[in-house]
């Protein structure tokens, strides 16, 4: 049966009346004023909206219009927003404004989506939502909760926020343009979280296919422990940091992949630098091999299951001092998780990495002689042309670079197969995005992290995916699903 929206979102509208309402629409309620607006939407990117109506609350104050904000130095800027996220950035761009638009607009707020890209730090989304909200006019603002929640749906199928908007331009009717955004990010904070959603008290569940969804674990459930050669669920997470990622979330975020191993790169701390909770996860063993440098490299894996051994690095001095490489031994299995070095700009480091990756392939098929070998993490490549946004840019940037390359096809086709493939050829999948450019935002990415198994366990590969709503790192986690 067709999705249909015409039912649906008049009944989120009235539901999302009951959650608080998210701060660019309550800045448009109490002033109606599209310098406000403007400043509140450029403020909000990435950020929450609790953070954002109080870093907007401290600006408004010397800057309750266009004067007051040009009166103010970068300085001042920075200072009044923090912490808004990339609020650098943003004060730079916010300095900017007042100048632009005298220069450009005769002093006043523009009422149009090309008029307002323009401006210095207002992207798409900026624009529609400035339009809808502060002038009130037929412009569908996509982010993030209206390309996801609109493809879970069933409404449109696409993989780009600037597709969706298209799409939902050519679809969706105009009665609802100006409300969808609000409508759908109240109910997406709520309700249809990016991860795991309260599927379970949806008011609209009945009509909801969930396409793509993992369903939430009710609280107080128990897990299935998977039976002994049952399926299991394995991640693999570069956290650019564990002690930031700790702060964002990460204990619950475990408690919610219900995974049965979990591999860490770039854990940037040494043991004794981690608090108890990060040591001691309920349900799981844990596992560090840092680097001898403090704040750099560094592994972990959290198992469900104590193994049989463990294996810290490769036998190989330079190696092992950056903690490159720890393997869980199980009775069917090796788990090896790997943060394979980055050839760094210029290439300064390629041939580091290539000697590190003949080490890694050779250690790799010891194991693989033995029994399965999982081999997962952070490999510091993108494969193919598919496997980020603007190959013909970066084919001799590090990462992408020829040798690098080679040596991905010359390990894939020694016998081992990347899971993530066998399930999808589609393009736009990646884990990693640089944090400048709103390259996330705008998915210009590269797929570089990987789970690959040994040929001969081809038949115990389950399912692979991408986790890319997953936020708090500059990769998101991969997932395979392993029998
Ligand atoms: S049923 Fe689940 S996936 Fe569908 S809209 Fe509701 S919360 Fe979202």
């Amino acid at each position: 049966m067709p999705f249909d929206i015409g039912s649906v979102l008049p009944r989120l509208a009235e539901e999302v009346k009951k959650y608080s309402t998210p701060v660019v629409d309550l800045i448009a309620v109490q002033t109606r004023d599209p310098y406000k607006v403007l400043v509140a939407t450029i403020l909000s990117a990435r950020t929450r909206d609790e953070v954002t109506a109080k870093a907007a609350a401290r600006l408004f104050k010397p800057a309750p219009d266009l004067a007051g904000l040009a009166r103010l130095s970068e300085a001042e800027l920075e200072r009044l927003i923090h912490p808004v996220g990339f609020f650098r950035n943003k004060a730079k761009h916010l300095s900017q404004l007042a100048g632009v638009l005298a220069k450009e607009f005769a002093g006043r707020i523009p009422d149009t989506v090309e008029e307002l890209v323009k401006l210095p730090g207002v992207g798409r989304k900026t624009a529609n939502l400035v339009v809808a909200v502060a002038f009130g006019k037929p412009a569908i603002c996509v982010d993030t909760h209206v390309h996801r929640i609109m493809n879970l749906w069933g409404y449109v199928a696409t993989k780009t926020p600037l597709e969706t908007e298209t799409a939902l331009r050519a679809k969706l009717p105009e009665a609802y343009w100006q409300t969808v955004n609000s409508i759908l990010v109240a109910f997406g904070q709520e309700i249809c979280r990016p991860r795991l959603p309260h599927c379970d008290r949806c008011p609209i569940g009945a009509d909801c296919p969930r396409i793509g969804v993992t369903p939430r674990r009710i609280p107080g459930q128990k897990r299935a422990t998977p039976a002994p050669g049952g399926i299991k669920k394995f991640i693999s997470w570069n956290v650019n940091g564990i002690r930031a990622i700790e702060q964002k979330g990460f204990a619950g975020l475990v408690n919610e992949f219900d995974a049965d191993l979990i591999g860490l790169q770039e854990i940037k701390a040494q043991p004794d630098q981690l608090s108890d909770g990060l040591k001691n996860l309920p349900g799981y063993h844990s596992f560090w091999y840092p680097a001898a440098r403090k704040g750099y490299a560094g592994v972990a894996i959290y198992a469900r299951e104590q193994p049989l051994r463990v294996v810290e690095g490769l036998g190989h001095d330079t190696h092992d001092g950056e903690g490159r490489v720890l393997t869980l031994e199980y009775a069917d299995f090796y788990f090896i998780n790997a943060y394979f070095p980055n050839a760094q700009h210029g290439l300064t480091r390629l041939d580091y990495k290539l000697e590190f990756n003949r080490d890694l392939h050779r250690f790799v098929d010891e194991l693989a002689a033995k029994k399965s070998v999982v081999l997962c993490g952070d490999f510091n490549v993108a494969h193919r042309e598919i496997d980020l946004a603007n190959p013909k840019q970066n084919e001799k940037n590090p990462g992408f670079c020829p040798e690098e390359r080679q040596w991905m096809d010359a390990f894939l086709h020694s016998g081992y197969l990347d899971t993530f493939r066998i399930f999808s050829q589609e393009p736009g999948q990646y884990s990693w995005w640089s944090y400048r450019f709103n390259a996330r935002q705008k998915n210009i990415g590269w797929r570089i992290d990987y789970f690959c198994v040994d040929e001969k366990s081809r038949a115990r590969v389950m399912g692979a995916k991408i986790l890319a709503e997953i936020m708090g790192s500059d990769h998101c986690p991969v997932q395979l699903d392993f029998l």
